[in-house]
C-alpha cells in the first residue's frame, strides 16, 4: 500500500525532476524528444518498462532509465519506512525527506543543479518538522530542543560547507562547490539535528573522497574536475537521518 504511495511520488519526483531544472510551468508528462503528451497508461514509467514498451508511441523515443528507477527506489524505501515505523508523524516526515533527496539527487546528478524552488521549501518543512518535535530523536527532547536542535544543525552544516566553497574556489578554481551544496547541507542540519549534523556531515566527506580516489586511480576524473557533492550530501544525511542515533551509539559504546 505505502509502496504504491511511494511509486506515485516518484513518478511525480520524475516530473518535478524533468521540469523545475528546465524553469518552466509544470506540464503533464510528455515526450521530450517529440513532445508527444504521454498517454495515460504511461504517466507511471514502470508498467510501461514492465510490459516491455518503454517507448514513446509517436516517435518511439525510449523513456529514460530514470523514471522505472526512481518509482522502484521511492517505492521500496516507503514500504520499507512504513515497516519501521509504523502510521506516524515521523513516517511522514521522513517519507517527505525522502522525496526530497531523490528529487535533489536526479537534478544534481543529470544538470548539477540543486535548485532554491526544491531546497526552500525543503528547509520551511525541515523546521516544521522540528516544530513538530519530529527528528531523529523524536519525541524524546520537546519542540523547543528540537527546534534549537535543528537550527544549530543547519547553521553547522551551512557554515561548513560555505567554508568548504571558499577553500575549494580558492585552491581548484571558482565552481568547485556550488552554491546548492551549501543550501543543500543546511537542510540535512535543519533535518537531523545537531550533534547528528557532524556524523552527517562526516559521511558525506568520507564517501565522497572515497569515490573520488576510486575516480582518479581509475582515470575517469582527473584533479581539474569538480566533486559533486551533492549525491553525498543526500546519502550522508539520509543514513544519519534513519541510522544516526545507533551509529553514534554503537561508536561511543566501543
Ligand atoms: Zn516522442
Amino acid at each position: 500500500m505505502f509502496g504504491l504511495t511511494g511509486i506515485l511520488v516518484g513518478a511525480v519526483v520524475n516530473l518535478l525532476g524533468t521540469d523545475l531544472p528546465a524553469r518552466r510551468a509544470l506540464q503533464r508528462p510528455h515526450c521530450p524528444y517529440c513532445d508527444h503528451p504521454r498517454p495515460w497508461y504511461q504517466w507511471l514509467a514502470l508498467p510501461t518498462y514492465v510490459v516491455g514498451r518503454g517507448k514513446c508511441p509517436q516517435c518511439a523515443a525510449p523513456v529514460r532509465i530514470r523514471y522505472p528507477l526512481v518509482e522502484i527506489a521511492l517505492g521500496f524505501l516507503f514500504a520499507w519506512l512504513y515497516l519501521r515505523y509504523g502510521l506516524s508523524l515521523k513516517f511522514v516526515f521522513f517519507a517527505l525527506y525522502t522525496a526530497i533527496f531523490a528529487l535533489v539527487m536526479v537534478t544534481d546528478l543529470e544538470r548539477r543543479l540543486i535548485l532554491n524552488a526544491v531546497i526552500f521549501p525543503a528547509m520551511a518543512l525541515a523546521l516544521l518538522g522540528a516544530l513538530l518535535d519530529v527528528t531523529s530523536f523524536h519525541g524524546a527532547v520537546g519542540w523547543w530542543n528540537a527546534l534549537k536542535s535543528a537550527l544549530l544543525g543547519g547553521g553547522i552544516g551551512y557554515l561548513f560547507f560555505f567554508i568548504a566553497a571558499l577553500v575549494g574556489n580558492a585552491l581548484l578554481g571558482p565552481g568547485a562547490l556550488g552554491g546548492g551544496d551549501v543550501k543543500l547541507a543546511a537542510f540535512v542540519g535543519l533535518v537531523v539535528g545537531f550533534p547528528l549534523i557532524v556524523e552527517a556531515l562526516l559521511l558525506t566527506v568520507l564517501s565522497g573522497g572515497v569515490i573520488s580516489l576510486l575516480l582518479l586511480v581509475t582515470r575517469l576524473r582527473s584533479l581539474r574536475d569538480p566533486i559533486p557533492y551533492g549525491p553525498f550530501l543526500v546519502l550522508g544525511g539520509w543514513v544519519t537521518m534513519i541510522w544516526g542515533l545507533e551509529f553514534a551509539g554503537w561508536l561511543f559504546v566501543q
